[in-house]
Formats: C-alpha cells, structure tokens, sequence
C-alpha cells in the first residue's frame, strides 16, 4: 500500500472494454474482472469517492459494426448496449465485495439500472456508492473516453484516470517500437497535436477546455489504482 497521502476527493476512473477481457478474444474474464473490483475497493477505503465510466469494446464498438455493413447509428446503439453489461458486471463484482455500487445509464432501461441523473450521481457518492456510469454519453458517434471526460467535468472529479494495458503515453507504440520514449507529463496540446495515443481529440479538449488533468496508467499491475490516489509518479499525467 502507498504510504503518500491521499490526494483527491472524487475521482474519475475509466476503464475500456478490453481491461475486463484478461486472455480472452471477446467478453468478460471474472478472474480480471474480480481483481479490478478490488482495486476499486481498495482505493475507495482511502476516502475516496469514486465514479467508473466503462467502455464496451470488449463485447461491441460501432464503428467495427458499421465496417461489417451495419447502420452505424445501430452499431453504436449496440455498442452503448455492450457498456451496459459491463457495467452490471463490475456492479456485481463490487457488491460481492461488500461495496455499495450503483450503475446509472445515459440510456433509460430501467428494469437493470438508474438513469444517470448528475445530482443523483453526486449524491451516492457523498454517500460512499462507487458509481459505474453505462452507456457512454447515450449518443451515437461519441466514444466512451469522450463520456469520462463528460462526467468527470460534471461530477467535479478532480481527477480522470485512464486505467489501461500500458504504463502511460509514449511517443509512439512501445509494442512496435522499443526505443519508444514514455512521457512523465505531456500536455494536452501536444497529444492532440502529435496523435499521440491516449483518447480521442474530443475527450482531450473537453479536459484541456475544462482544466481537467488526466493521468494515463497501467491498471494491470497490482495495487496501481491505490497507488495513483496519492496523485504522482505513475504512469503519465496529462495536463496544460
Ligand atoms: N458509444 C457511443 N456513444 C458513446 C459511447 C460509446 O455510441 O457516448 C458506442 C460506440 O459504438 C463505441 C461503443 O459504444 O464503439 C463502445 O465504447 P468504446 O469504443 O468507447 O469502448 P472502449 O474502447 O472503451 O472499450
């Protein structure tokens, strides 16, 4: 456990479909899923309020839909669909946790979960629910990144977190190029201006535009959710 202090009062933690896949091609692998539940439990005895926006593309993503013939619009319905499973998923991992969590979608399907209501959100996390938010920003053509950085502006998360396979951004792809040099801390221009592999350019001007720092970190190394609480020297921060 970090023995730093705790930095941030509400955080944002994004994680994409393929983080709950483990060694899988497609879908949800419970070990993995099992062991980010307790990351999240585990961060969230520090004190620290919690919201979860999850990503689909482990199940479906739109735009692979509209390759294969579909509308896109439907294939990105589809995939808003996939982020809802997820959701449940993760919801049901916490609780087997003992952790009170609640998952609210940006589309209404009210026999599985809540609509996502701001105030509502904020509330369950004052009350100490970790919230997992479905269903990205409920619109076609968006992206779940796009979603967190959404609703981490709206919940006035201090802070976005991005958990992924790798240990930050690098100025090009470590798996094809090993000399590939990872930043400490890059700023949002520079990701957009050089495409450099973190989100989608909307998502990164919705943090530039709303001073909304985002830390990019490796979420399969063991304890790193706890650790990035105490805010520094993890993975790489994205800021002005
Ligand atoms: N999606 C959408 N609107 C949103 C968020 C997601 O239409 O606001 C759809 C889109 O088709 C996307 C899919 O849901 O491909 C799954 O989300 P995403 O690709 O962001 O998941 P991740 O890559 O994080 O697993």
């Amino acid at each position: 456990m970090s023995d730093k202090p705790v930095q941030y009062r509400r955080v944002l933690l994004k994680l994409s479909g393929e983080a709950l896949m483990g060694e899988l091609d497609y879908g949800i692998e419970p070990k993995v899923i099992q062991r980010i539940a307790g990351e999240i439990a585990a961060a969230q005895k520090l004190g620290v309020e919690i919201a979860v926006v999850i990503g689909g593309g482990n199940i479906f993503r739109g735009a692979g839909l509209a390759r294969a013939g579909m509308d896109r619009v439907t294939g990105d319905y589809m995939g808003m669909l996939a982020t809802v499973m997820n959701a449940l998923a993760i919801q049901d991992a916490l609780e087997a946790l003992g952790v009170y969590a609640r998952v609210m979608s940006a589309l209404q399907i009210h026999d599985v979960c809540e609509d996502y209501i701001r105030r509502r959100a904020v509330r369950h996390l004052e009350k100490g629910r970790v919230v997992i938010l479905a269903a990205g920003t409920g619109n076609p053509f968006f992206t779940t990144d796009t979603a967190a950085s959404l609703r981490a502006i709206e919940i006035g998360a201090d802070v976005l977190l991005k958990g992924t396979k790798v240990d930050g951004v690098y100025d090009s792809d470590p798996e094809k190029h090993p000399d590939a040099k990872r930043y400490d801390v890059v700023s949002y221009d520079k990701v957009i201006h050089d495409k450099l592999n973190v989100m989608d350019a909307t998502a990164i001007v919705l943090c530039r535009d709303n001073h909304l720092p985002l830390r990019v970190f490796d979420l399969t190394r063991a304890n790193a959710l706890v650790e990035a609480m105490s805010g520094d020297d993890l993975g790489t921060l994205v800021s002005a």
